[in-house]
């Protein structure tokens, strides 16, 4: 099947009450385990480079890499950039195969994120190309905090901007370790009531699986963002393989087990949030 825009995917999950997973991809592993998990439940997905994928692989590589592993399975999958600061940035991915790109300008005032998100939605819809923007700021664990989004803020951002879903920010933070984060439901509530626009959590490796559950099968919010909660079950994996065998040079068989972990816990995660059968 060939790669789906972000607008296909969750306008579709919000008319039937699920949610699909933008899967954080770090490396062409994360990415296989995510799209094998994937193709044996039928859910989609959205594979997701993020700044630090980018610095680490070029942006041409991963445009194809996410193009050619859409293409071999028979679910959809839409291609995301992750977190584009810029115009240049979110042109890039459009440039580059990507099939929705996000621009967070949730750091900028108001005027600003909304021009640029507009000149970039702009760009983007020419090719039926998706963007997602950000509203209010999603903080770090250990680092930034959040901002929270406020309500009239988001009305005004989702019908002047021309994006196609709205990150918000209701107490979810990145990078978190634990399931700790405290989600402002109510919060949720307000803001579907001032937009038609599907609604974006990232951070949600730290929501809770009910928690997950509950607000996909009952809210607008149609994408939950998870990387950190996925990276550590396949870090803790190479490590396993790599102390079992000091001595093994073959890199493959030192990552190889780590990619079944990885797909048996992503199944779990998308069909958690993902269609009822
Ligand atoms: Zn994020």
């Amino acid at each position: 099947m060939t790669a789906v825009n972000l607008k296909t995917l969750l306008n579709k999950a919000n008319r039937n009450n699920y949610a699909i997973a933008g899967l954080v991809v770090i490396t062409w592993e994360d990415a296989l385990a995510y799209t094998e998990a994937a193709d044996e439940t039928g859910i989609p997905i959205i594979l997701q480079a993020g700044p630090s994928c980018r610095a680490f692989t070029p942006i041409s590589v991963l445009g194809k890499m996410f193009r050619y592993l859409a293409e071999q399975t028979k679910t959809p999958i839409c291609c995301h950039l992750d977190h584009g600061f810029s115009y240049r940035e979110c042109k890039e991915g459009i440039d580059n195969g990507f099939t929705s790109v996000m621009y967070d300008g949730s750091k900028k005032t108001l005027k600003e994120n909304i021009k640029t998100s507009y000149k970039i939605s702009t760009l983007a819809h020419k090719y039926n190309i998706s963007v997602e923007g950000e509203i209010g700021e999603v903080g770090y664990f250990k680092g930034q905090n959040s901002k929270g989004t406020d309500v009239n803020d988001a009305k005004e951002y989702s019908s002047k901007s021309k994006v196609d879903a709205m990150a918000i920010s209701v107490g979810n933070t990145h990078l978190q370790t634990s399931k700790i984060a405290k989600i402002n439901y109510q919060k949720i509530l307000d803001i579907q009531k001032i937009t038609r626009l599907p609604l974006v959590l990232h951070g949600s490796s730290g929501i809770s699986y009910i928690m997950r559950n509950k607000i996909a099968r009952s809210t607008k919010v149609a994408k939950f963002n998870i990387g950190t909660e996925l990276r550590m079950i396949a870090c803790k994996s190479l490590r396993k393989s790599y102390n079992n065998n000091i001595k093994n040079y073959d890199k493959i068989s030192i990552i190889k087990p780590s990619i079944k972990i990885l797909k048996k816990e992503t199944i779990k995660v998308i069909k958690n949030i993902g269609p009822k059968k």
